[in-house]
């Protein structure tokens, strides 16, 4: 048996997901979190599965997530729906519901967040309020886990014995809009039982003007025009467009419902303390410089402060670890081929990326606290006039801001861009975002050449991937996408303290990700890149890594990186390396000169002067990331050749930077 969760964004459908399956789904302070559906077990209940949909406010598909929320619900029949409302939000959540209703399968209403609702003196009357609506309604605190099981028991009883919601006509009986609902039902009627379709959701449809119903539907020609003489009627009739009609009938509903079930709660603490708040992080003047200066202090602590000094202690063990087991195997006199693989492979590789673990959690926990508390909406919000003037609509910062994270997940978080022609363009800038599998190179050459400096060149580094990101989208703007993007609505969330539970889960989740690339990708690309260096094209064991199979792949390459200052085949075979995952480029260059990651600064004095050093950071920065991302980009924009495209742009405008940092920065020097 499935059962559907939807709602709302950000109405808790993720924590109670994760309260009903025990599972850690990651859960924020953020509309648009939760971006494709996520199936689990109901722990309680045997045979019963939630589906956890992404939020919505309509049944219109406006966006990715409505269109997908709205096929599951009806090309997938789940058994039953459970619909979450928050509570403190009643009336604009009813909207959703009273689509739902029209939908006709068994549903609960779950009435989210009431600890807010009563820790604010507000009350619903829950019988009251089901007899309105016709379904039943269990109230709950999905963070507290109050009233879940009720729920689930309720949700499963309604779906095993295909209760139907009772309600079923929101309209005044005199009222134009009731006229002709039922002339469009008695007119589509056969066509409907046809399809099996609830002949009133059909209805509802045809009269917002959604074509793909009449396709769907097969009206003929004659039924096609009694319907837009019907609906011309209705507008006449209500002196509003149909769309404002049906929105005008569903608000009047739900408003008589509230009025005589709801006592409304005072204005919240939460929503006070969050205006508040608001006044100065979304203030006119105040917001972008808060932002900038958040920003940097989150910077300041991962890489100068806290993650820094972590990673020291990390790359610490490692070292004596790697010492030990050289000592060891050295002892027991093991054939040197192996000793090189274990120790000059492995070690210098894995271990070289392990040791960045910690910058890379710490960063991680900065941004998870940013969405968690609600700032991250905030963000979005702000940046929609100066992004708007770029051709970008302030959802798009989201994606950018989670591209520091990861460009896979940020990629798919595009999805909450409205408009086709935003979400294109979101998913193209978005991997100029440095993510965090760049950090340890970053680290490594700025152990080398800006002792110190670690913040300052890290800004200046996402800072120089923001603005190639923004200017990207500007030309785009000007060519390929021309037109302005939708109008950015979205509702900002009061700020919320994280849960402990949340951040730790998502750290860990973090964390594991990160282990699991460095004992597999990373282990793999080492161990490859050993053995290319290692050997000659004749399988011998080769005396100078030079005559080696990797160094002639190599040269073939570093003509190309020379005029950026650094091309040498060790770096080029080092940034190829990259593509499978970005911290592959510290492993090999480990491998390949021979060091451990306390050295590996040192050795690559010999390689770069500190301007071909800025070159090759920026090189790194820009070009394309890893196959992972390259194949989430392959699968949002549906085209082969356009991620073709995406990767040659990239690495082209990567060598352009690179180019030109080395030339001009060459006069001054
Ligand atoms: P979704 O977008 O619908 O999946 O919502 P989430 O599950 O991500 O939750 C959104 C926010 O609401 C998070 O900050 C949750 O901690 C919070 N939240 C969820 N359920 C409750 C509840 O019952 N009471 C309170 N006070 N907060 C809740
Ligand atoms: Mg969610």
């Amino acid at each position: 048996m499935i059962l559907a969760l939807v709602g709302n964004q950000n109405c808790g459908k993720t924590t109670l997901f994760n309260s009903l399956t025990g599972s850690n789904r990651h859960v924020g302070n953020f509309p648009g979190i939760t971006v494709d559906h996520m199936v689990g077990s109901v722990r309680s209940t045997k045979d019963c599965e939630v589906v956890d949909l992404p939020g919505i406010y309509s049944l219109r598909p406006y966006t990715q997530e409505e269109i997908i929320a709205r096929d599951f619900i009806l090309n997938e029949k789940p058994a039953g729906i459970i619909n979450i409302v928050d509570a403190t939000n009643i009336e604009r959540n009813l909207y959703l519901t009273l689509q739902l209703i029209e939908l006709r399968v068994p549903m609960v209403l779950a009435l989210n967040m009431m600890d807010e609702v009563h820790a604010n003196g507000g009350t619903i009357d829950i019988i009251c309020l089901s007899a309105a609506l016709g379904i039943p309604i269990v109230p709950i605190s999905a963070l507290k886990g109050d009233g879940v099981s009720e729920l689930i028991d309720r949700a499963v009883e309604v779906a095993k014995n295909r209760v139907l919601p009772s309600v079923h006509d929101f309209c005044d009986n005199s009222s134009p809009v009731h006229r002709c609902i039922h002339a469009v039902m008695h007119l589509i009627q056969d066509h409907a039982d046809r399809l099996e379709l609830p002949s009133r959701f059909c209805t509802i449809k045809l009269i917002e003007g959604d074509s793909d119903m009449v396709d769907r539907l097969e009206l003929l020609t004659n039924e096609r025009e009694m319907l837009e003489h019907i609906i011309v009627e209705m507008e006449i009739e209500t002196g509003l467009d149909r769309n404002a009609a049906l929105a005008d009938m569903r608000y009047t509903f739900i408003e008589q419902a509230v009025a005589r079930c709801v006592v409304k709660p005072q204005e919240s603490r939460e929503h006070l303390r969050s205006l508040k708040y608001d006044r100065i992080l979304t203030g006119k003047y105040t917001a972008i410089p808060v932002f900038i200066v958040v920003m940097c202090v989150i910077f300041w602590l991962t890489f100068n402060v806290i993650g820094s000094f972590l990673s020291d202690l990390m790359s610490k063990v490692i070292e004596a670890l790697s010492a030990a087991v050289d000592g060891a195997l050295t002892n027991f006199g093991i054939n040197p081929v192996v000793h090189s693989l274990i120790i000059d492979g492995i070690f210098s590789g894995v271990g070289a990326v392990l040791s960045f673990l910690p910058v890379i959690v710490v960063l991680f926990f900065f941004l998870s606290i940013l969405e968690d508390t609600g700032y991250m909406a905030r963000i979005a919000f702000v940046m929609d006039r100066p992004l708007r003037k770029i051709g970008l609509s302030g959802r798009a910062f989201v994606p950018m801001l989670l591209g520091f994270g990861c460009t896979v997940p940020a990629i798919m978080a595009t999805r909450t861009v409205s408009s086709d022609r935003d979400r294109k363009l979101a998913i193209l800038i978005t991997p100029f975002m440095s993510c965090s599998a760049k950090v340890p190179i970053y680290s490594v050459f700025i152990a080398a050449f800006f002792p110190g400096k670690g913040a300052l060149v890290m800004i200046a580094l996402y800072g120089t991937g923001i603005i190639i990101g923004l200017l990207t989208a500007y030309a785009f703007k000007s060519t390929i996408f021309k037109g302005n993007p939708v109008p950015f609505v979205m509702e900002l969330p009061n700020y919320r303290i994280p849960s402990p539970k949340s951040v730790a889960l998502l750290l860990w989740d973090k964390a594991k990700d990160f282990l699991q690339r460095a004992f597999t990708i990373i282990f793999v690309a080492t161990v490859i890149v050993w053995f290319l260096q290692t050997f000659d094209i004749r399988l011998n064991v080769v005396a100078d890594s030079a005559d080696s199979m990797l160094a002639t792949l190599g040269q073939c390459i570093a003509p190309l990186l020379s005029p950026l200052g650094f091309g040498d085949w060790r770096i080029a075979t080092a940034l190829i390396s990259g593509f499978t995952a970005k911290e592959a480029v510290i492993s090999t260059l480990s491998v390949l000169l021979h060091t451990s990651i306390d050295n590996l600064s040192t050795s690559l004095t010999s390689f770069f002067t500190p301007l071909t050093a800025v070159s090759f950071l920026v090189f790194t920065l820009l070009y394309t990331p890893c196959i992972a991302a390259i194949a989430t980009v392959k699968r949002e924009m549906g085209s082969k050749l356009v991620t073709f495209g995406v990767v040659v742009m990239q690495t082209g405008i990567a060598w352009l930077a690179a180019f030109a940092v080395y030339q001009i920065g060459g006069l001054f020097i």
